[in-house]
């Protein structure tokens, strides 16, 4: 067993000098191979590798919110220890923060405690709380990378399954359960096992009118909802490399959805501009040496990959589910499936999701009616996507008998939104402008479905009941075709008409 110090380097920026190459486990690249960023990272925050073959991991930014950290904070209390490193936990409140009004106290008396727990928590043991008197409240994994706190090069925790959005900056980041909360609390560490590395490479350019959402979509369909167990993603490839910061967000935050521990991009140019200036990042010579370390970090070029998969970006449309997991998913101008059309072992999930969605296999997606369109979420919450929603709704008025929600994903982007004139465009087009939070992605607030509405949605999850009730139906699609669904009231593809 191999053991070493603690890293100790200033907070929000990973020490440059603890890149020298290690020996990992078995099965892991041997000392001086071509390193994966995933490897990289990995060996510059591994404490010791214990003797069940899992890294203890240190955890250099830790981002907790209300739903997943009241048990792990009470653990701590009943075990007498305080956080180990408060500097490094950031707090927010997302999942039950009701997106019609943030007054306080709140309507709903669980999420009432449940706020004031967590300001318990944070001012008891000196952690800064974006609430929403901070201008800066909003869902974790949009304000993470907003303040500047996400950076290259991280291991970022959080008590939400789809903390792989920061990974678009080349850090690994990943969701844990509740103990494991309360384990980096009180030890900034964590036991793991370190995942393989598939890259996928997305070639080509995409088409006008295909997003991030569509590529993302389109990669679980390929690879399937469980066909990342065991790995991280790295994605790349120029159609990836194309993107910006906020894209790259969208498809790493559906690494999840893939089954990958976590997925994430390189760390290029687009990345640094991205992080130049913003509240946390380092500033002037500092940040010069910081992205020195992020470029040392990045993938070699001739570094060993457990799997390598290639999709041709030119063939990915705009992209819809139909079925109740992100993997069961069509183009916009293709049929549901026949049982028939698949594999015998994949006809039995089909006619599940058919029965549960009340759709005919062999129809066109397009066209399929809707009762609620909802556009927000930490996948597609951001500016982009709200200008992207916004260019469509431009065209139109909702729907009669639609309910449209746009929620942005934080109170930054709400001012940004606001700055552009985008909620009087979509005020103007019939659709509910709210104030940040994670909304009708979990429903954990008072945005619900109600019996079996059907949800065109640019959240990540269509589980059955995801959106709050529990025959609720959610096709999952990016937010210029959840526009296009409130306008016509139906599936309807974004490009025809923009
Ligand atoms: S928007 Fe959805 S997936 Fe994202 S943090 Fe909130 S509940 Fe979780």
């Amino acid at each position: 067993m191999r053991t070493r110090a603690r890293p100790c380097y200033p907070r929000g920026v990973s020490d440059p000098t603890r890149s020298a190459p290690r020996t990992g486990p078995a099965g892991v690249p041997a000392a001086g191979a071509k390193k994966t960023l995933l490897d990289a990272v990995w060996d510059a925050h591994t404490v010791r590798e214990l003797p069940n073959g899992d890294t203890q991991l240190f955890i250099g930014l830790h981002l907790i919110h209300e739903v997943t950290s009241p048990q792990a904070f009470s653990m701590l209390r009943d075990m007498g220890l305080r956080v180990r490193h408060p500097e490094r936990t950031f707090a927010t409140v997302d999942h039950i923060i009701p997106t019609q009004s943030q007054k306080r106290p709140l309507p709903d008396e669980l999420a009432e405690t449940m706020m004031t727990e967590l300001e318990r928590n944070c001012r008891d043991h000196g952690i800064r709380f974006f609430d929403p008197e901070s201008g800066q409240q909003g869902i974790v994994h949009v304000i993470g990378p907003e303040t500047g706190l996400t950076q290259p090069g991280m291991t970022i925790a959080c008590g939400d399954s789809h903390t792989s959005t920061h990974g678009a900056f080349g850090c690994v980041a990943f969701g844990i359960g509740t103990s494991q909360v309360r384990d980096v609390l009180a030890t900034q560490c964590l036991s793991l096992a370190r995942p393989k590395v598939r890259r996928i490479e997305v070639t080509g350019k995409l088409s006008p009118g295909v997003y991030a959402k569509d590529v993302t979509l389109h990669i679980i369909h390929q690879l399937g909802v469980k066909g990342g167990i065991g790995f991280a993603y790295e994605y790349a490839g120029p159609a990836i490399e194309a993107m910006t910061l906020e894209e790259r967000m969208t498809v790493c935050n559906m690494s999840i959805e893939g089954g990958a521990r976590c997925g994430y991009v390189n760390p290029d140019e687009s990345t640094f501009a991205y992080l130049r200036g913003r509240a946390f990042t380092p500033k002037d010579e500092a940040f010069e040496r910081a992205v020195a370390w992020w470029r040392s970090i990045a993938s070699a070029k001739d570094a060993a990959y457990a799997d390598r998969v290639q999709l041709d970006g030119r063939g990915i449309a705009p992209t819809v589910t139909f079925g109740i997991n992100p993997g069961q998913s069509v183009a916009v101008d293709e049929r549901i499936p026949r049982p028939e059309d698949l594999p015998p072992d994949e006809r039995p999930s089909l006619e599940e999701a058919l029965a549960y969605m009340e759709l005919r296999a062999g129809v066109p997606i397009a066209g399929t009616p809707i009762d609620v369109a909802f556009i927000g979420s930490c996948t597609n919450g951001r500016l982009s996507d709200l200008r992207e929603a916004a260019r469509v709704a431009r065209t139109g008025r909702v729907a009669p008998g639609v309910k449209a929600l746009v929620v942005p994903g934080s109170q930054a982007v709400a001012r940004a939104a606001a700055a552009e004139g985008l909620p009087e465009v979509f005020r103007a087009a019939g659709f509910e402008w709210r104030e940040a939070g994670c909304s009708m992605c979990l429903a954990m607030n008072p945005d619900k479905l109600v019996g079996n509405q059907m949800c065109a949605s640019s959240s990540n999850r269509n589980f059955k009941g995801r959106q709050g009730s529990p025959t609720g139906r959610t096709l999952l699609m990016s937010p210029a075709m959840v526009a296009a669904a409130a306008l016509r009231g139906r599936v309807a593809d974004a490009r025809e008409i923009l």
